[in-house]
Formats: C-alpha cells, sequence, structure tokens
C-alpha cells in the first residue's frame, strides 16, 4: 500500500534582489518546501492564485511596489487573509516594524538573515497557517451542513414527509394564489362577483374511524394505509388542481374551474367510488370511508386560512350526519360549530374539575315492587347551569372521545357505591352502567374495567353493563367477542333501549347477553289489546323461551305496571319507582 505523500508547503520569495533569494533557498534546502522566487510586488501579487502559497518572505524595500504595500494589498484580499507574511528587512527602527505589523504581517525577520531564527521562525508561521486553514475547512463544512440541514427542514415544511404530499403550509400558499387570480379573473371581467360561478374550491377529507386502525393494528401499518390512501387520492388530481396532507388522517384538495353544483357533485362522486375498493396493507384488506366537507370562495374570501377553515368546518358537519357523507359550506354552520366547539372544551374541562357526578334509579321486581338494583346514570354539574342531562353532552362526549374516560369515571364511582351499599346489608343489590359505542369499541376498554374491579373489590357478579343495539351492530362479530370477555369475568350484560335499534328478535339467540331492557317507547303507550301491548307480549315471550329476564323501561303509571305485571313481566324501572337520584338520598 503506498503511503500518501505528504504535501509540501509552498513557499514565495519576493524580493528585487535574486542573490537574496539564493541565500534563503540554501538556508531552507532539505527542509521540505518548494520555494518560489519572485523580483517585485506586483509579480507577487500578479502569481499569487497560480502558485497558491502558505507562506511569503516579503523584501520591505523595493523599487515599485514596496514590501508594507503588497502585505496590505494582500492581506484587503479575503481569500489571501489567512495567509503568512514575513517582511524581510535590513532596517529596524520601531516605526518600520510597527508599520509593518499594521498592515496585517505576522513577523519579521532582520537582515543579514540567520538560518537557524528564518528556519525556526517559518516553521512555526507555517505550522499556524496550517491550522488557519484546518480551522477555515472546518468552517465551510460546518456552513455547508447547515444550508443542507435548513434546506431540509425546509422540505419538511412543505412537504408531509409520509406521503409526500404537500404540507398545509404549502396548500395554503396554493389557495393564496389561487384566491389572487380568481380576484384578477373577476376584475378583468368586470361582473358582479355574486353571478359568478365559484372558481375556487377546497375540499377537506378526514378517514371515519381511522384511529381505530391505529389502535388495532399499530402505527406502522396506519402509516402505511395513510400512504395507499394518499396513492389512491393522487389519480383522482385533475391538472392544476392540489393534494395535500394537512393532518393525521386529513387531506385537502384545491380545486380549481369548480362550477357549482355541477363539477362539484360529480368530483364527489368519483371520491366516495374510489373509495369503494378495499386497500390491501400488510396482507390485510381496509375498507375506509370519508367525510367531505366544502367550501367555496367567492369574492369576500380573502384569507386562505379563512376558506380552510371554511372546508374544515363543512366536514366537522359531515362528519356528525355519519360515516361516507359530504357537506357544503355555508356560514350558518360557523355558529353551530362554534357551540359544539364551546361545548367539548366545557366537557374537557368538567372532567379535569370533576363536574361529572353519578345518580342512581332503582330497578325493581315488578311482582313484589323490590328494589333488585340500580341503573347508574350520569349527571353533569355544571357550575353556572343546573344539573345538565346526558341527552345533552352524551353525543358530543362520543363524537370526540371523552366519553371512555368519562364512562370510566362513572363506573369507578357506581362500583364504590355498590361496594358501600353491600358493606350496609344489601347484599344482592346489582348496579347497572351504561357503556356507549365508543367505550364498547376502546382497545383499552378490557383493561380499565379489570382495574376497577381491582381497585374496588367488587364481586363481578353483582355488575351488569347495559350496550345499546348499535353498539352491537356495527361490528357484530368483535361485540360478540368483547361480550364474551366480560362474561367470563361473570359481569352481566344488558341489552339496552330495546326495540329502539335494529331490533331483530331473530338474532338476540346469537347474543351473550343476560337481560333484555326494554325501551320506555313502548311501555309509555301500553294500553291492553294495544300494538305495544302485543309487541311487549311477543318480546316477553320470545325472552322466556331464551331464559333472558326483561326488564321494562320507563314506568310512570300504576295502569303501565299492571299492564306489565299480568305480561309476567319480571322486571321494571321508572319514574313510579323512583327517579334517578344521588346516592345520599338512597336509604336501605
Ligand atoms: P338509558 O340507559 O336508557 O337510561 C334510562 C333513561 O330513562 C334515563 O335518562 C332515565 O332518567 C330515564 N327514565 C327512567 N325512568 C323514566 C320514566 O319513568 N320516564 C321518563 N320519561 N324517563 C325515565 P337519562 O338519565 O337522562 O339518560 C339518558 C341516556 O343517557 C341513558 O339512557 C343512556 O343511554 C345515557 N347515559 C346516561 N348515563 C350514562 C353513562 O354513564 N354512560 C353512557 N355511555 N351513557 C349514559
Ligand atoms: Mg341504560
Ligand atoms: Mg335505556
Amino acid at each position: 500500500m503506498n503511503e500518501p505523500t505528504a504535501i509540501k508547503p509552498v513557499i514565495l520569495v519576493i524580493d528585487d534582489e535574486p542573490d537574496n533569494f539564493d541565500v534563503v533557498e540554501a538556508m531552507l534546502t532539505g527542509q521540505g518546501y518548494i520555494l518560489h522566487y519572485v523580483a517585485s510586488g506586483q509579480a507577487a501579487l500578479d502569481c499569487l492564485d497560480t502558485l497558491q502559497p502558505d507562506l511569503l518572505l516579503l523584501d520591505v524595500m523595493m523599487p515599485g511596489i514596496d514590501g508594507i504595500e503588497v502585505c496590505r494589498q494582500i492581506k484587503a484580499l479575503p481569500q489571501w487573509r489567512g495567509v503568512g507574511i514575513i517582511m524581510v528587512t535590513a532596517l529596524s527602527s520601531k516605526q518600520e516594524l510597527s508599520q509593518c505589523l499594521a498592515v496585517g504581517a505576522n513577523d519579521f525577520i532582520s537582515k543579514p538573515i540567520n538560518q537557524v531564527e528564518l528556519v525556526a521562525r517559518v516553521r512555526s508561521l507555517l505550522r499556524i497557517h496550517q491550522q488557519y486553514q484546518q480551522l477555515a475547512d472546518f468552517n465551510t463544512q460546518l456552513e455547508a451542513l447547515v444550508q443542507q440541514r435548513t434546506a431540509q427542514l425546509r422540505a419538511l415544511i412543505d412537504e408531509d414527509a409520509l406521503t409526500q404530499l404537500p404540507s398545509r403550509t404549502r396548500l395554503l400558499q396554493a389557495i393564496s394564489l389561487a384566491l389572487q387570480s380568481a380576484e384578477a379573473c373577476r376584475e378583468k371581467i368586470q361582473v358582479s362577483p355574486k353571478g359568478l360561478p365559484s372558481s375556487v374550491g377546497l375540499a377537506y377529507l378526514d378517514c371515519d374511524q381511522f384511529q381505530l386502525v391505529n389502535g388495532a393494528f399499530g402505527y406502522a401499518v396506519g402509516n402505511e394505509l395513510l400512504k395507499a390512501i394518499a396513492q389512491r387520492l393522487q389519480q383522482l388530481l385533475r391538472p392544476g388542481d392540489v393534494l395535500a396532507r394537512v393532518g393525521g388522517d386529513e387531506f385537502c384538495f384545491l380545486l380549481h374551474y369548480l362550477d357549482y353544483p355541477a363539477t362539484l357533485e360529480s368530483w364527489n362522486q368519483a371520491i366516495f367510488e374510489s373509495f369503494a375498493k378495499p386497500f390491501r396493507v400488510a396482507n390485510c384488506d381496509f375498507f375506509v370511508s370519508v367525510c367531505i366537507g366544502v367550501a367555496l370562495a367567492d369574492a369576500t374570501t380573502t384569507q386562505p386560512e379563512a376558506l380552510l377553515q371554511a372546508a374544515d368546518t363543512a366536514m366537522y358537519r359531515a362528519k356528525r350526519q355519519g360515516k361516507g357523507s359530504y357537506q357544503v359550506f355555508d356560514a350558518q354552520l360557523t355558529t353551530a360549530t362554534q357551540r359544539r366547539l364551546a361545548l367539548e372544551t366545557d366537557l374537557q374541562r368538567a372532567l379535569e374539575h370533576r363536574e361529572f357526578i353519578t345518580y342512581y334509579q332503582p330497578i325493581v321486581r315488578l311482582a313484589t315492587c323490590q328494589v333488585v338494583g340500580f341503573e347508574a346514570l350520569i349527571r353533569w354539574q355544571h357550575p353556572e347551569r343546573q344539573l345538565v342531562s346526558p341527552a345533552e353532552f352524551i353525543p358530543c362526549m362520543e363524537e370526540t372521545g371523552l366519553v371512555v374516560p368519562v364512562g370510566l369515571v362513572v363506573l369507578q364511582q357506581a362500583c364504590e357505591q355498590l361496594k358501600i351499599w353491600q358493606q350496609q346489608g344489601a347484599a344482592d343489590w346489582t348496579v347497572s352502567v351504561n357503556l356507549s359505542v365508543r367505550q364498547f369499541d376502546s382497545p383499552t376498554l378490557l383493561a380499565d374495567i379489570d382495574q376497577v374491579l381491582a381497585t374496588t373489590g367488587i364481586n363481578p357478579v353483582y355488575l351488569k353493563l347495559e350496550v345499546t343495539e348499535s353498539a352491537l351492530m356495527q361490528d357484530t362479530e368483535s361485540a360478540i367477542a368483547v361480550m364474551e370477555q366480560l362474561r367470563s369475568r361473570q359481569i352481566q350484560i344488558s341489552l339496552d333501549d330495546f326495540g329502539t335499534g335494529y331490533s331483530s328478535l331473530g338474532y338476540l339467540h346469537r347474543l351473550p347477553i343476560d337481560t333484555l331492557k326494554i325501551d320506555r317507547s313502548f311501555v309509555q303507550q301500553i294500553h291492553t289489546g294495544n300494538r305495544n301491548h302485543q309487541v311487549i307480549n311477543t318480546i316477553i315471550a320470545l325472552s322466556s323461551q331464551l331464559s333472558l329476564p326483561v326488564i321494562a323501561e320507563g314506568i310512570e303509571t300504576s295502569e303501565q305496571l299492571h299492564c306489565l305485571q299480568s305480561l309476567g313481566c319480571e322486571f321494571g324501572q321508572g319514574y313510579l319507582f323512583g327517579k334517578p337520584q344521588p346516592a345520599s338520598e338512597i336509604f336501605l
């Protein structure tokens, strides 16, 4: 292997007397330097870039430009500022030496030259020059690195790293340009803005329940699925339009030349159809649906953020209509959304301030009117309002997912209360807790319940969980699996509000449930011989074949009670026996 050859330092000697160069050359022979000679200051300035010296030995007294002026000029050049210059002079007045230093000379040596001194000074200055060079190289590298990193960061701001689609920032820039050109176009045509069909629109897409994919399959699969979705959406890009990823599972299309409703309708149609086919990721087929919110720019739209916000609001509204929905923004949406957002924040605060409390409504054995247990019902102790009923806030909590932590609070409170009642002697009372769809889907449901059972130490036989048909219908197979898990812990399950949902008596036998709760809408209009009477009769008959006890909800009058008793309904709940009330008002 060849040793890398060390680069020899280059020394340029500038002296009008060639003999002086001969002396220097003789003294430095064998030191490993390359020596060059020029006879004038001007020649030195001319050959610097060609010779690339590391050190200059510069005579002070020269005809033409003298050494001091040459030194000044060289040090004024940025690329040569670092070169070492040793002034060689016969004179040694203090004034002359300080002049040399003032123009930037690094050192000086007096004539006649002493060899030991020359060798030492040359060596030390070359070493300093070498260090200076290393520092300069290091600086250059650092600067390049900073520039590269800055470019990467700028790309990150402009581009979504996962899908390589434009980011929110780039989208906003594109909207801004589109709004400007729409404005210019309007000025040119000079017609009333309201008379023109909108030419710029923004469609905001949000995948439905994407968090379930992340929850069940992990983020790696979730990311692959997002990439696949981005690719499919890209195929729907029309020339000139922009597709951006603006959030986790949120995408935006900036649509040009959009006449409403004709083009928009067919465009929407194409988007929904593109989601009809599953996405193949990690050897699984994923069916994904989206909600779309569209905002159309008009002459009053000047801020890109405003258009984005409007599309987001419309999308939010579409979400509330259910999976695969679509909404076009109108100004009224804003107030509804603002009210809704305020409720969301309020609920979040309520959770933090422990404003949710649990009320209990008795469930009785109809034959004897004896209490057998209680249903736990949430109430919101709002600091400025009266007690708020769940109908007002449960749907919002469902959508935001807040129902999961809040539901857990109710479960915890109810189990703690049951423990107290049991210690007071009500050994057989059960407590029923409502489980929302969202809780039912929650990946932490079983662990959360186990935790509550462990901390309260109650016997799970006395805990009932109420689920509605809609919770079971979304994905019946996995719902059944969760229910079986619950029952393996000896927890009982009630099917709540029976009759209001899909209400198929046919599938009842397939469901691992322990009790059926007939919705109060049937009970409240029950009269002997009428249709509700017959329906309840059928439900009770079938349930008894399946050995499923029935609880009738919403019993308010003794007539309703007698009717249900005569039909053989085993249990009941309603204002006739007691309204929901705080535990402090319930006595054994
Ligand atoms: P639900 O589970 O069907 O609860 C029964 C509802 O009927 C309760 O309303 C109760 O107060 C009401 N009710 C009981 N007897 C009568 C009666 O004789 N007449 C009338 N008119 N109403 C009666 P509430 O407490 O307003 O709860 C409404 C719904 O909110 C519940 O319906 C349940 O679906 C939900 N909910 C309540 N608490 C929770 C909770 O902790 N978690 C979840 N996920 N949902 C809850
Ligand atoms: Mg219930
Ligand atoms: Mg109910």
